[in-house]
């Protein structure tokens, strides 16, 4: 096999030959290979030939107290030497869990009841779609099964959690989305707002079509809404102003429960605890991943209302046990970690950081909208997106993806990891970066902005 890369016998062919990687072309891997990361301190991580980045994306959406953290550290070390495993299964428990249960429920931006554990944000998903129809069936009306998620949304890729998602990628050849999943307008006022149309009158016109889904559909077979506070992989898309409680005010009519996916916005990153909050949604449920362990450890959880949970465990007494449940949920690891984790984020603010420092790096963004090739800068707290576009005026680019794997090439070169989405490029940083951090970020986007300016020409 060797002979087939320019790689020898290096860690890149040995991965070139038997790691076959998630959201990667995989035939193009053989001849581009790996990035391989070998180390990261704070915001930083470096690769095995010592180039080091600024990680712009915090891993995946979800480094929040940056790497190496030595409290995560010897909180997981403490935990694994006293108790490395338990369950939840048959009534029972283990400290880990019961505290961060008690804390979620403290910190929620809404008075919840209970979490349930799983270790992944799709695991987490799909269980509630399993949980919203298991609760229809509980209230005896079979008929109430189908979720309305929106275009553009991202909940994860297994069979429900994929369905949710609103990408043609997770859909195309898997066959799904699964038939009770549909989907309604995605808010981004910037590409889907019509010539003349305000922010307010698109924000009404997403209810409106949600409302006409739900009519064509029957309301009475409807249970539930998915969203995103901010769209992360869809391409960081803020909601336009006054969206989330005209979209409230249609669930409220037909009796829809709303589950907040807080999968990204969750634990600070939009400058509040939770992306609800920012936005004033009400959840019933909520979805947590991500940065509830700041990703040292696989973990979610699934915080619910008691409207939601009292009826599950009607029907779990009736049929004598609720038939659902992970080895590793709640694990108490992820568990010890996650509560270590949150008290460093509270200890050390840094929600109020994400808040200040985020809006500080988006400000020098908007800078960059002078460019010819910058259609939108976008973002809240420490989340943002450059959107960019070939045609300023008609909003469009002729060869999708090009000037986002250009722009994505630079920075990588500049040293900035970060992610580009299409021609979405976006920035999620470890919520301790510093203002002095971001501006280095900064400076690099902005040099690597005029690097491809040059290499593109003028647009005409
Ligand atoms: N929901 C949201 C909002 C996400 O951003 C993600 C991951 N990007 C998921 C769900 C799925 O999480 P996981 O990759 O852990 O399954």
């Amino acid at each position: 096999m060797d002979d087939m890369t320019n790689f020898g016998n290096t860690a890149e062919a040995r991965d070139i030959r038997h790691h076959f990687h998630g959201y990667t072309n995989a035939r193009r891997h053989m001849d581009v290979g790996p990035l391989i990361i070998e180390d990261g301190e704070g915001i930083y991580v470096t690769d095995n030939n010592g180039k080091r980045y600024i990680e712009g994306l915090a891993g995946l959406w979800s480094v929040g107290v940056g790497f190496r953290e030595r409290r995560l550290i010897e909180a997981a070390t403490r935990q694994l030497e006293k108790l490395p495993f338990y369950h939840n299964f048959g009534h029972k428990s283990h400290g880990p869990a019961i505290d961060l249960s008690e804390k979620l429920v403290e910190i929620a931006p809404v008075p919840m009841s209970k979490v349930f554990y799983t270790n992944s944000g799709s695991e987490a998903n799909d269980t509630v779609l399993k949980m919203v129809w298991y609760r229809s069936n509980a209230l005896g009306k079979p008929e109430k099964k189908k979720v309305i998620a929106r275009n553009r949304g991202y909940h994860g890729v297994t069979i429900a959690a994929a369905s949710l998602t609103g990408l043609p990628f997770n859909h195309r050849s898997f066959d799904l989305p699964l038939d009770r999943v549909l989907h309604t307008t995605c808010p981004h006022y910037w590409k889907e707002g019509r010539d003349g149309e305000s922010e307010e009158q698109f924000a009404t016109r997403c209810a409106e079509d949600l409302d006409a889904l739900i009519q064509r559909e029957g309301p009475d077979t409807v249970a539930a809404f998915w969203a995103e506070p901010v769209m992360g992989a869809g391409g960081v898309v803020v909601p336009p102003r006054g969206y989330f409680d005209k979209i409230q005010a249609v669930l409220a009519k037909y009796d829809i429960l709303f589950v907040a996916d807080e999968v990204i916005c969750g634990f600070g990153r939009t400058g509040e605890m939770f992306g609800s909050t920012t936005y004033g949604i009400r959840p019933d449920v909520m979805v947590m991943s991500k940065q509830i362990t700041s990703s040292y450890v696989p973990f979610s959880a699934i915080l619910m209302n008691e409207r939601f949970f009292a009826p599950i465990a009607d029907e779990s007494d009736r049929i004598s046990t609720f038939g659902h449940g992970y080895t590793a949920g709640g694990h108490p690891l992820g568990a010890a970690v996650a509560l270590e984790n949150l008290a460093i984020i509270q200890e050390n603010d840094l929600v109020g950081n994400a808040r200040e420092v985020g809006a500080h790096f988006r400000a020098r963004l908007e800078t960059l909208k002078s460019s010819p090739l910058v259609g939108e800068v976008r973002g809240v707290g420490l989340i943002a997106a450059v959107e960019l576009v070939e045609d300023k005026q008609a909003k469009s680019v002729r060869t999708p993806g090009r000037l986002g794997a250009l722009m994505n090439a630079a920075m990588h070169r500049n040293g900035l990891i970060s992610r580009n989405m299409t021609d979405t490029v976006a920035f999620c940083p470890p919520m301790i970066i510093t203002r002095q951090q971001a501006d280095d970020m900064f400076e690099i986007v902005a040099r690597s902005l005029a690097e491809i300016e040059a290499e593109v020409g003028a647009p005409g």
